[in-house]
């Protein structure tokens, strides 16, 4: 009985585990990781790369301020905590320069982000190639990919981000007054910072700036104390890059007042939050979101006094 039940048990795993050679059809490949994530966009006469830098895993229910809110709209909507937060960057090719805005995580946050450079690399550009960028702020997950291995990742780039998150992250009096937890991302400010302000390749702006023709600054702060939005317009079209306005669409939409335990100053970025769904809303510009699921590219609407999130449809052509 034994002998047959194992002859039974082989012949069906080698039918179930037999390559598809057989009539000549190729085998499948399959490896553990998605194509390249990069997508394309015309603004006006600018060219946007949305770049994929990964994805960083969480489980928003434990730092986000409202935690069963966060956990009934997951569960109703059928999805899973931890969750899978993008990291998503932006090029923009204005055909005299290249700006790069936010540079993902580099190697600070493990094998699941850190892909920006492949995925340039993928898209046709270089960090060579990089004239400027434009940090939303100086976090882990946005200015961790500016120096890997202690080396400047974009050799050719200065780099702009506003002078209020210059001066909270690196003049060190800061630190010393944190808390241990928090201590961490002071180091990692400084590790991947630094060698951009030993370079001379530092340029922090002060509140709303036209940094470049067409791309201008506008100060949404609270999340960090310098954290800004970059408005790109060419011809009349507009793109606002918000940075870290949202975090959890799942939720920060449909209550703005959701804070994340990485804000610095919650009241603060809740009130900015509000300002920017307003804005975007009322004007109707197409928005880019550092933390919206890749590409991160969409409308707001308000209807009946509550926000939705809008995705922008996928193009096949830019
Ligand atoms: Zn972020």
């Amino acid at each position: 009985m034994n002998g047959l039940r194992v002859l039974l048990a082989a012949m069906v795993f080698a039918l179930v585990a037999a390559p598809a050679k057989a009539g000549g059809s190729p085998s499948i490949g399959w490896a553990d990781e998605q194509a390249p994530g990069f997508y394309r966009l015309r603004l006006g006469d600018f060219k946007i790369t949305v770049l994929s830098d990964g994805t960083a895993s969480r489980d928003l229910s434990q730092i986000m301020s409202k935690p069963t809110v966060v956990q009934d709209a997951f569960r109703t909507s059928h999805e899973n905590l931890p969750t899978d937060i993008s990291i998503n960057c932006f090029l923009v090719d204005t055909g005299a320069t290249k700006i790069l805005i936010d540079t993902g995580a580099g190697a600070l946050f493990g094998a699941s982000s850190g892909h920006l450079i492949s995925n340039m690399r993928a898209s046709g550009y270089a960090p060579e190639d990089i004239n400027a960028v434009l940090l939303t702020h100086i976090h882990g997950d946005h200015s961790g990919g500016l120096t890997v291995a202690g080396r400047r990742v974009f050799p050719n780039a200065l780099v702009y981000v506003d002078r209020r998150d210059v001066a909270y992250w690196l003049n060190g009096a800061e630190k010393a007054n944190a808390a241990p937890n928090r201590r961490q991302t002071f180091e990692q400010s400084h590790q991947t910072v630094d060698p951009y302000v030993q370079a001379g390749k530092l340029r922090p702006f002060d509140g709303a700036t036209e940094l470049f023709p067409g791309i201008q600054s506008v100060s949404q702060y609270g999340h960090t104390p310098g954290h800004s939005a970059y408005m790109l317009n060419s011809d009349g079209n507009r793109l606002l890059l918000w940075g870290d306005i949202v975090h959890a669409s799942e939720v920060q939409f449909s209550d703005p007042s959701i804070a994340i335990e990485y804000d610095v100053d919650a009241r603060e970025a809740i009130s900015s939050r509000h300002r920017a769904l307003a804005a975007a809303a009322e004007t109707g510009y197409l928005v880019g979101g550092a933390h919206v699921s890749f590409p991160g590219l969409g409308h707001v609407r308000l209807e009946q006094g509550t926000y939705t999130w809008v995705p922008a449809p996928y193009r096949s052509s830019p």
